[in-house]
């Protein structure tokens, strides 16, 4: 009794999750949130149980009982933000998740996640899982390319697909390494094989070098970190990604300075030397730029190939529309997948396999 009490008083009563006629004190750290046993024990069996063995009579001396502002208490072993948002979803913003206008915070519906897996809260695990899941699609490729099929983007293309893509999804993802590590352990966490292409994407693309060794840090001070076989998988993917992606781009040079044009003309003849030469020429550059930019038509990078800048204007427009035509086509007809043995990032070109 004497312990409890004094370990109480260093104990602080969350700000957002308490309700003054709620039943039952959770602890997680320093932090307690008070609210109701009844609806905890209704969205999981795991609390239930652990509310049969609270009891609020501490004379007893039954061991874990304990009470704070005069209710039994349950400590747990989680992160005190993990559980608040948790607790936060299921009391007040549980109706976020059913409308899809508002955007919630990626890191948010993570912790959310990560809470309901261990307290087997199905419903929440799926309602909050399947808006993470719905952002991390395997066309993503695809996807992008028809956004850029219709409209002409205004700014980096990935952004704007993104953002086009946040808004789709009701989720705002911010587009970094941290989120990419953090992605790839909500899909291992969860068996989502399928979030694993565009998690592992992002750790590739946009993760520091010692963000993919040593993992990211949460906002309540956490670090998530890449599995060896994740971090060896994205380690070895990265380069060998940028490569073929180097490599499609000037295939798709090629590829048009050998077919047959509409309404060929003299022009034209001239037009094929200029694809053969710029292709050539693109095929020997370095390897460079962000490897999103490798995704993206040339002229949309943010570091313009050298040979595309110096022949790209010698192309006639038609034959510059069928280059750009014949890059969509094989770029959007692009699956990335994840080989399950090595975790390695593979693409497949014409699509098929995932
Ligand atoms: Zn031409």
């Amino acid at each position: 009794m004497s312990q409890s009490k004094r370990e109480n008083q260093e104990i602080e009563a969350d700000t957002k999750v308490w309700y003054e006629d709620g039943n039952i004190v959770l602890i997680a750290g320093s932090t307690a949130f008070k609210l109701y046993k009844g609806l905890l024990a209704s969205v999981s069996p795991v609390l239930k149980d652990m509310f049969s063995l609270a009891r609020p009579d501490n004379d007893l001396g039954i061991p874990g009982t304990e009470t704070f502002d005069g209710c039994p208490t349950v400590r747990t072993t989680d992160s005190p933000r993990d559980l608040r948002c948790f607790l936060y979803t299921i009391t007040t913003s549980f109706v976020e998740l059913l409308d899809r206008n508002t955007l919630v915070p990626f890191a948010r519906l993570a912790a959310t996640v990560r809470i309901a897996h261990k307290y087997q809260a199905e419903q929440v695990l799926h309602a909050a899982g399947s808006r993470l899941r719905a952002f991390f699609t395997p066309d993503v490729i695809a996807e992008l390319h028809a956004q850029t099929a219709t409209h002409v983007p205004q700014d980096n293309v990935w952004e704007s697909f993104w953002d086009r893509k946040q808004r789709e999804c009701g989720v705002l993802v911010p587009m970094t390494g941290a989120t990419g590590v953090e992605a790839v352990s909500i899909a291992r966490l969860l068996g989502y094989d399928d979030m694993l292409p565009l998690a592992l994407l992002l750790c590739c693309a946009c993760a520091e070098p010692l963000e993919l060794r040593n993992g990211v840090r949460r906002a309540d001070g956490a670090v998530v970190r890449l599995s060896d076989g994740d971090y060896l998988g994205c380690v070895q993917a990265a380069p060998a990604l940028a490569r073929t992606l180097h490599m499609l781009g000037a295939a798709v040079m090629h590829k048009c300075a050998q077919a047959t044009p509409p309404g060929g003309t003299v022009t034209h003849s001239v037009c094929k030397k200029v694809l053969v030469v710029m292709g050539n020429e693109y095929q020997k550059e370095p390897v460079s730029g962000p490897l999103l930019d490798g995704f993206v038509w040339f002229q949309w990078r943010r570091s313009l190939p050298k040979a595309y800048a110096e022949y790209a204007q010698a192309v006639c427009d038609k034959c510059f529309l069928r280059m750009v035509q014949t890059f969509r086509e094989t770029f959007s007809d692009m699956t990335l997948y994840v080989e399950k043995e090595s975790s390695y990032i593979q693409i497949v070109v014409g699509g098929g396999a995932k």
